[in-house]
């Protein structure tokens, strides 16, 4: 194992589009999507959704098979792979809902790399229809976070669990990757060791850039799939090399190390698919 959780957004990070949109337009339910979407919460249209399409006979299994056509891009499971035989911990914490993540993950052969799935609770009930509800219960009380996070998850909150669960003599370092405006708030709790991964050009990205300063820790950008993987893997190898060196030169006492040195260490190992 190594010192370093990688953090992952689902939508339009591992996957390449937003889950919710692509069954809405698949299905053919744009046009009352949008009339919902108004009157109550994201994450409470998509509960009614799913009772639209099992009152018009569509079932769980016609919702997996369209999940499993989700677009992706080529080199986000290479990446995932990679990361995970480098020994990194890697976890998901997404506003979509367990239901899809699992069904997708399952799918492409990959849930068993991640540790841990944090997202709105989505299962099967009797009736064989998805029911969808709030990660966090905004009907009981509010999470109270001022960030621009929905009323139904604060990512911000999520983060700072996992920060206190991993333990704090591993001294554990995060890379955290994401796209969305809820991405915003877990960036401003990262501390000056760790790496947030916005994409570039989506709403986190403009929020970071308002004030970058706000951000602890180290901003690196990326575009699209083929970006992200190289990207993270650059980050992986510097962390790696970082904790090589604080290794080498508590164990022999060396006080400064040159370049030409730190440059012969091996390369982190880069995993082909
Ligand atoms: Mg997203
Ligand atoms: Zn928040």
């Amino acid at each position: 194992m190594s010192n370093i959780v990688i953090v992952f957004d689902f939508d339009k990070t591992i996957i390449d589009c937003d889950s919710d949109n692509w069954l809405i337009e698949e299905l053919g339910f744009t046009d009352l999507f949008n009339q919902l979407l108004p009157t109550m919460p994201w994450n409470s249209v998509m509960d009614k959704m799913m009772m639209e399409f099992h009152s018009h006979g569509i079932t769980n299994e016609d919702i997996e098979k369209v999940l499993h056509r989700i677009p992706i891009h080529h080199r986000i499971i290479p990446a995932i792979k990679s990361a995970y035989a480098l020994g990194c911990d890697l976890r998901i914490v997404s506003d979509a809902n367990m239901f899809y993540i699992e069904t997708i993950l399952k799918h492409l052969g990959i849930k068993k790399y991640f540790s841990e799935i944090n997202s709105n609770p989505g299962y099967v009930n009797q009736e064989g229809r998805v029911r969808i509800s709030p990660y966090h219960d905004f009907n009981k009380a509010s999470h109270g976070c001022i960030n621009p996070c929905p009323p139904n998850m604060c990512k911000g909150l999520i983060i700072d669990r996992i920060q206190n669960t991993v333990c704090e003599v591993d001294n554990k370092r995060f890379i955290y990757l994401g796209d969305g405006a809820g991405d915003y708030c877990p960036s401003l709790r990262l501390r000056e060791r760790d790496f947030v991964m916005p994409r570039k050009n989506f709403p986190v990205w403009d929020l970071i850039c308002k004030d970058p300063s706000l951000v602890k820790a180290e901003i690196h950008a990326w575009c699209d799939g083929e970006e992200l993987e190289q990207v993270l893997m650059k980050l992986i190898n510097v962390i790696m090399m970082d904790e090589h060196v604080q290794f080498i030169a508590s164990d022999c006492k060396l006080q400064t190390l040159s370049t030409s040195v730190i440059e012969s260490f091996p390369k982190a190992l880069r995993v082909q698919p």
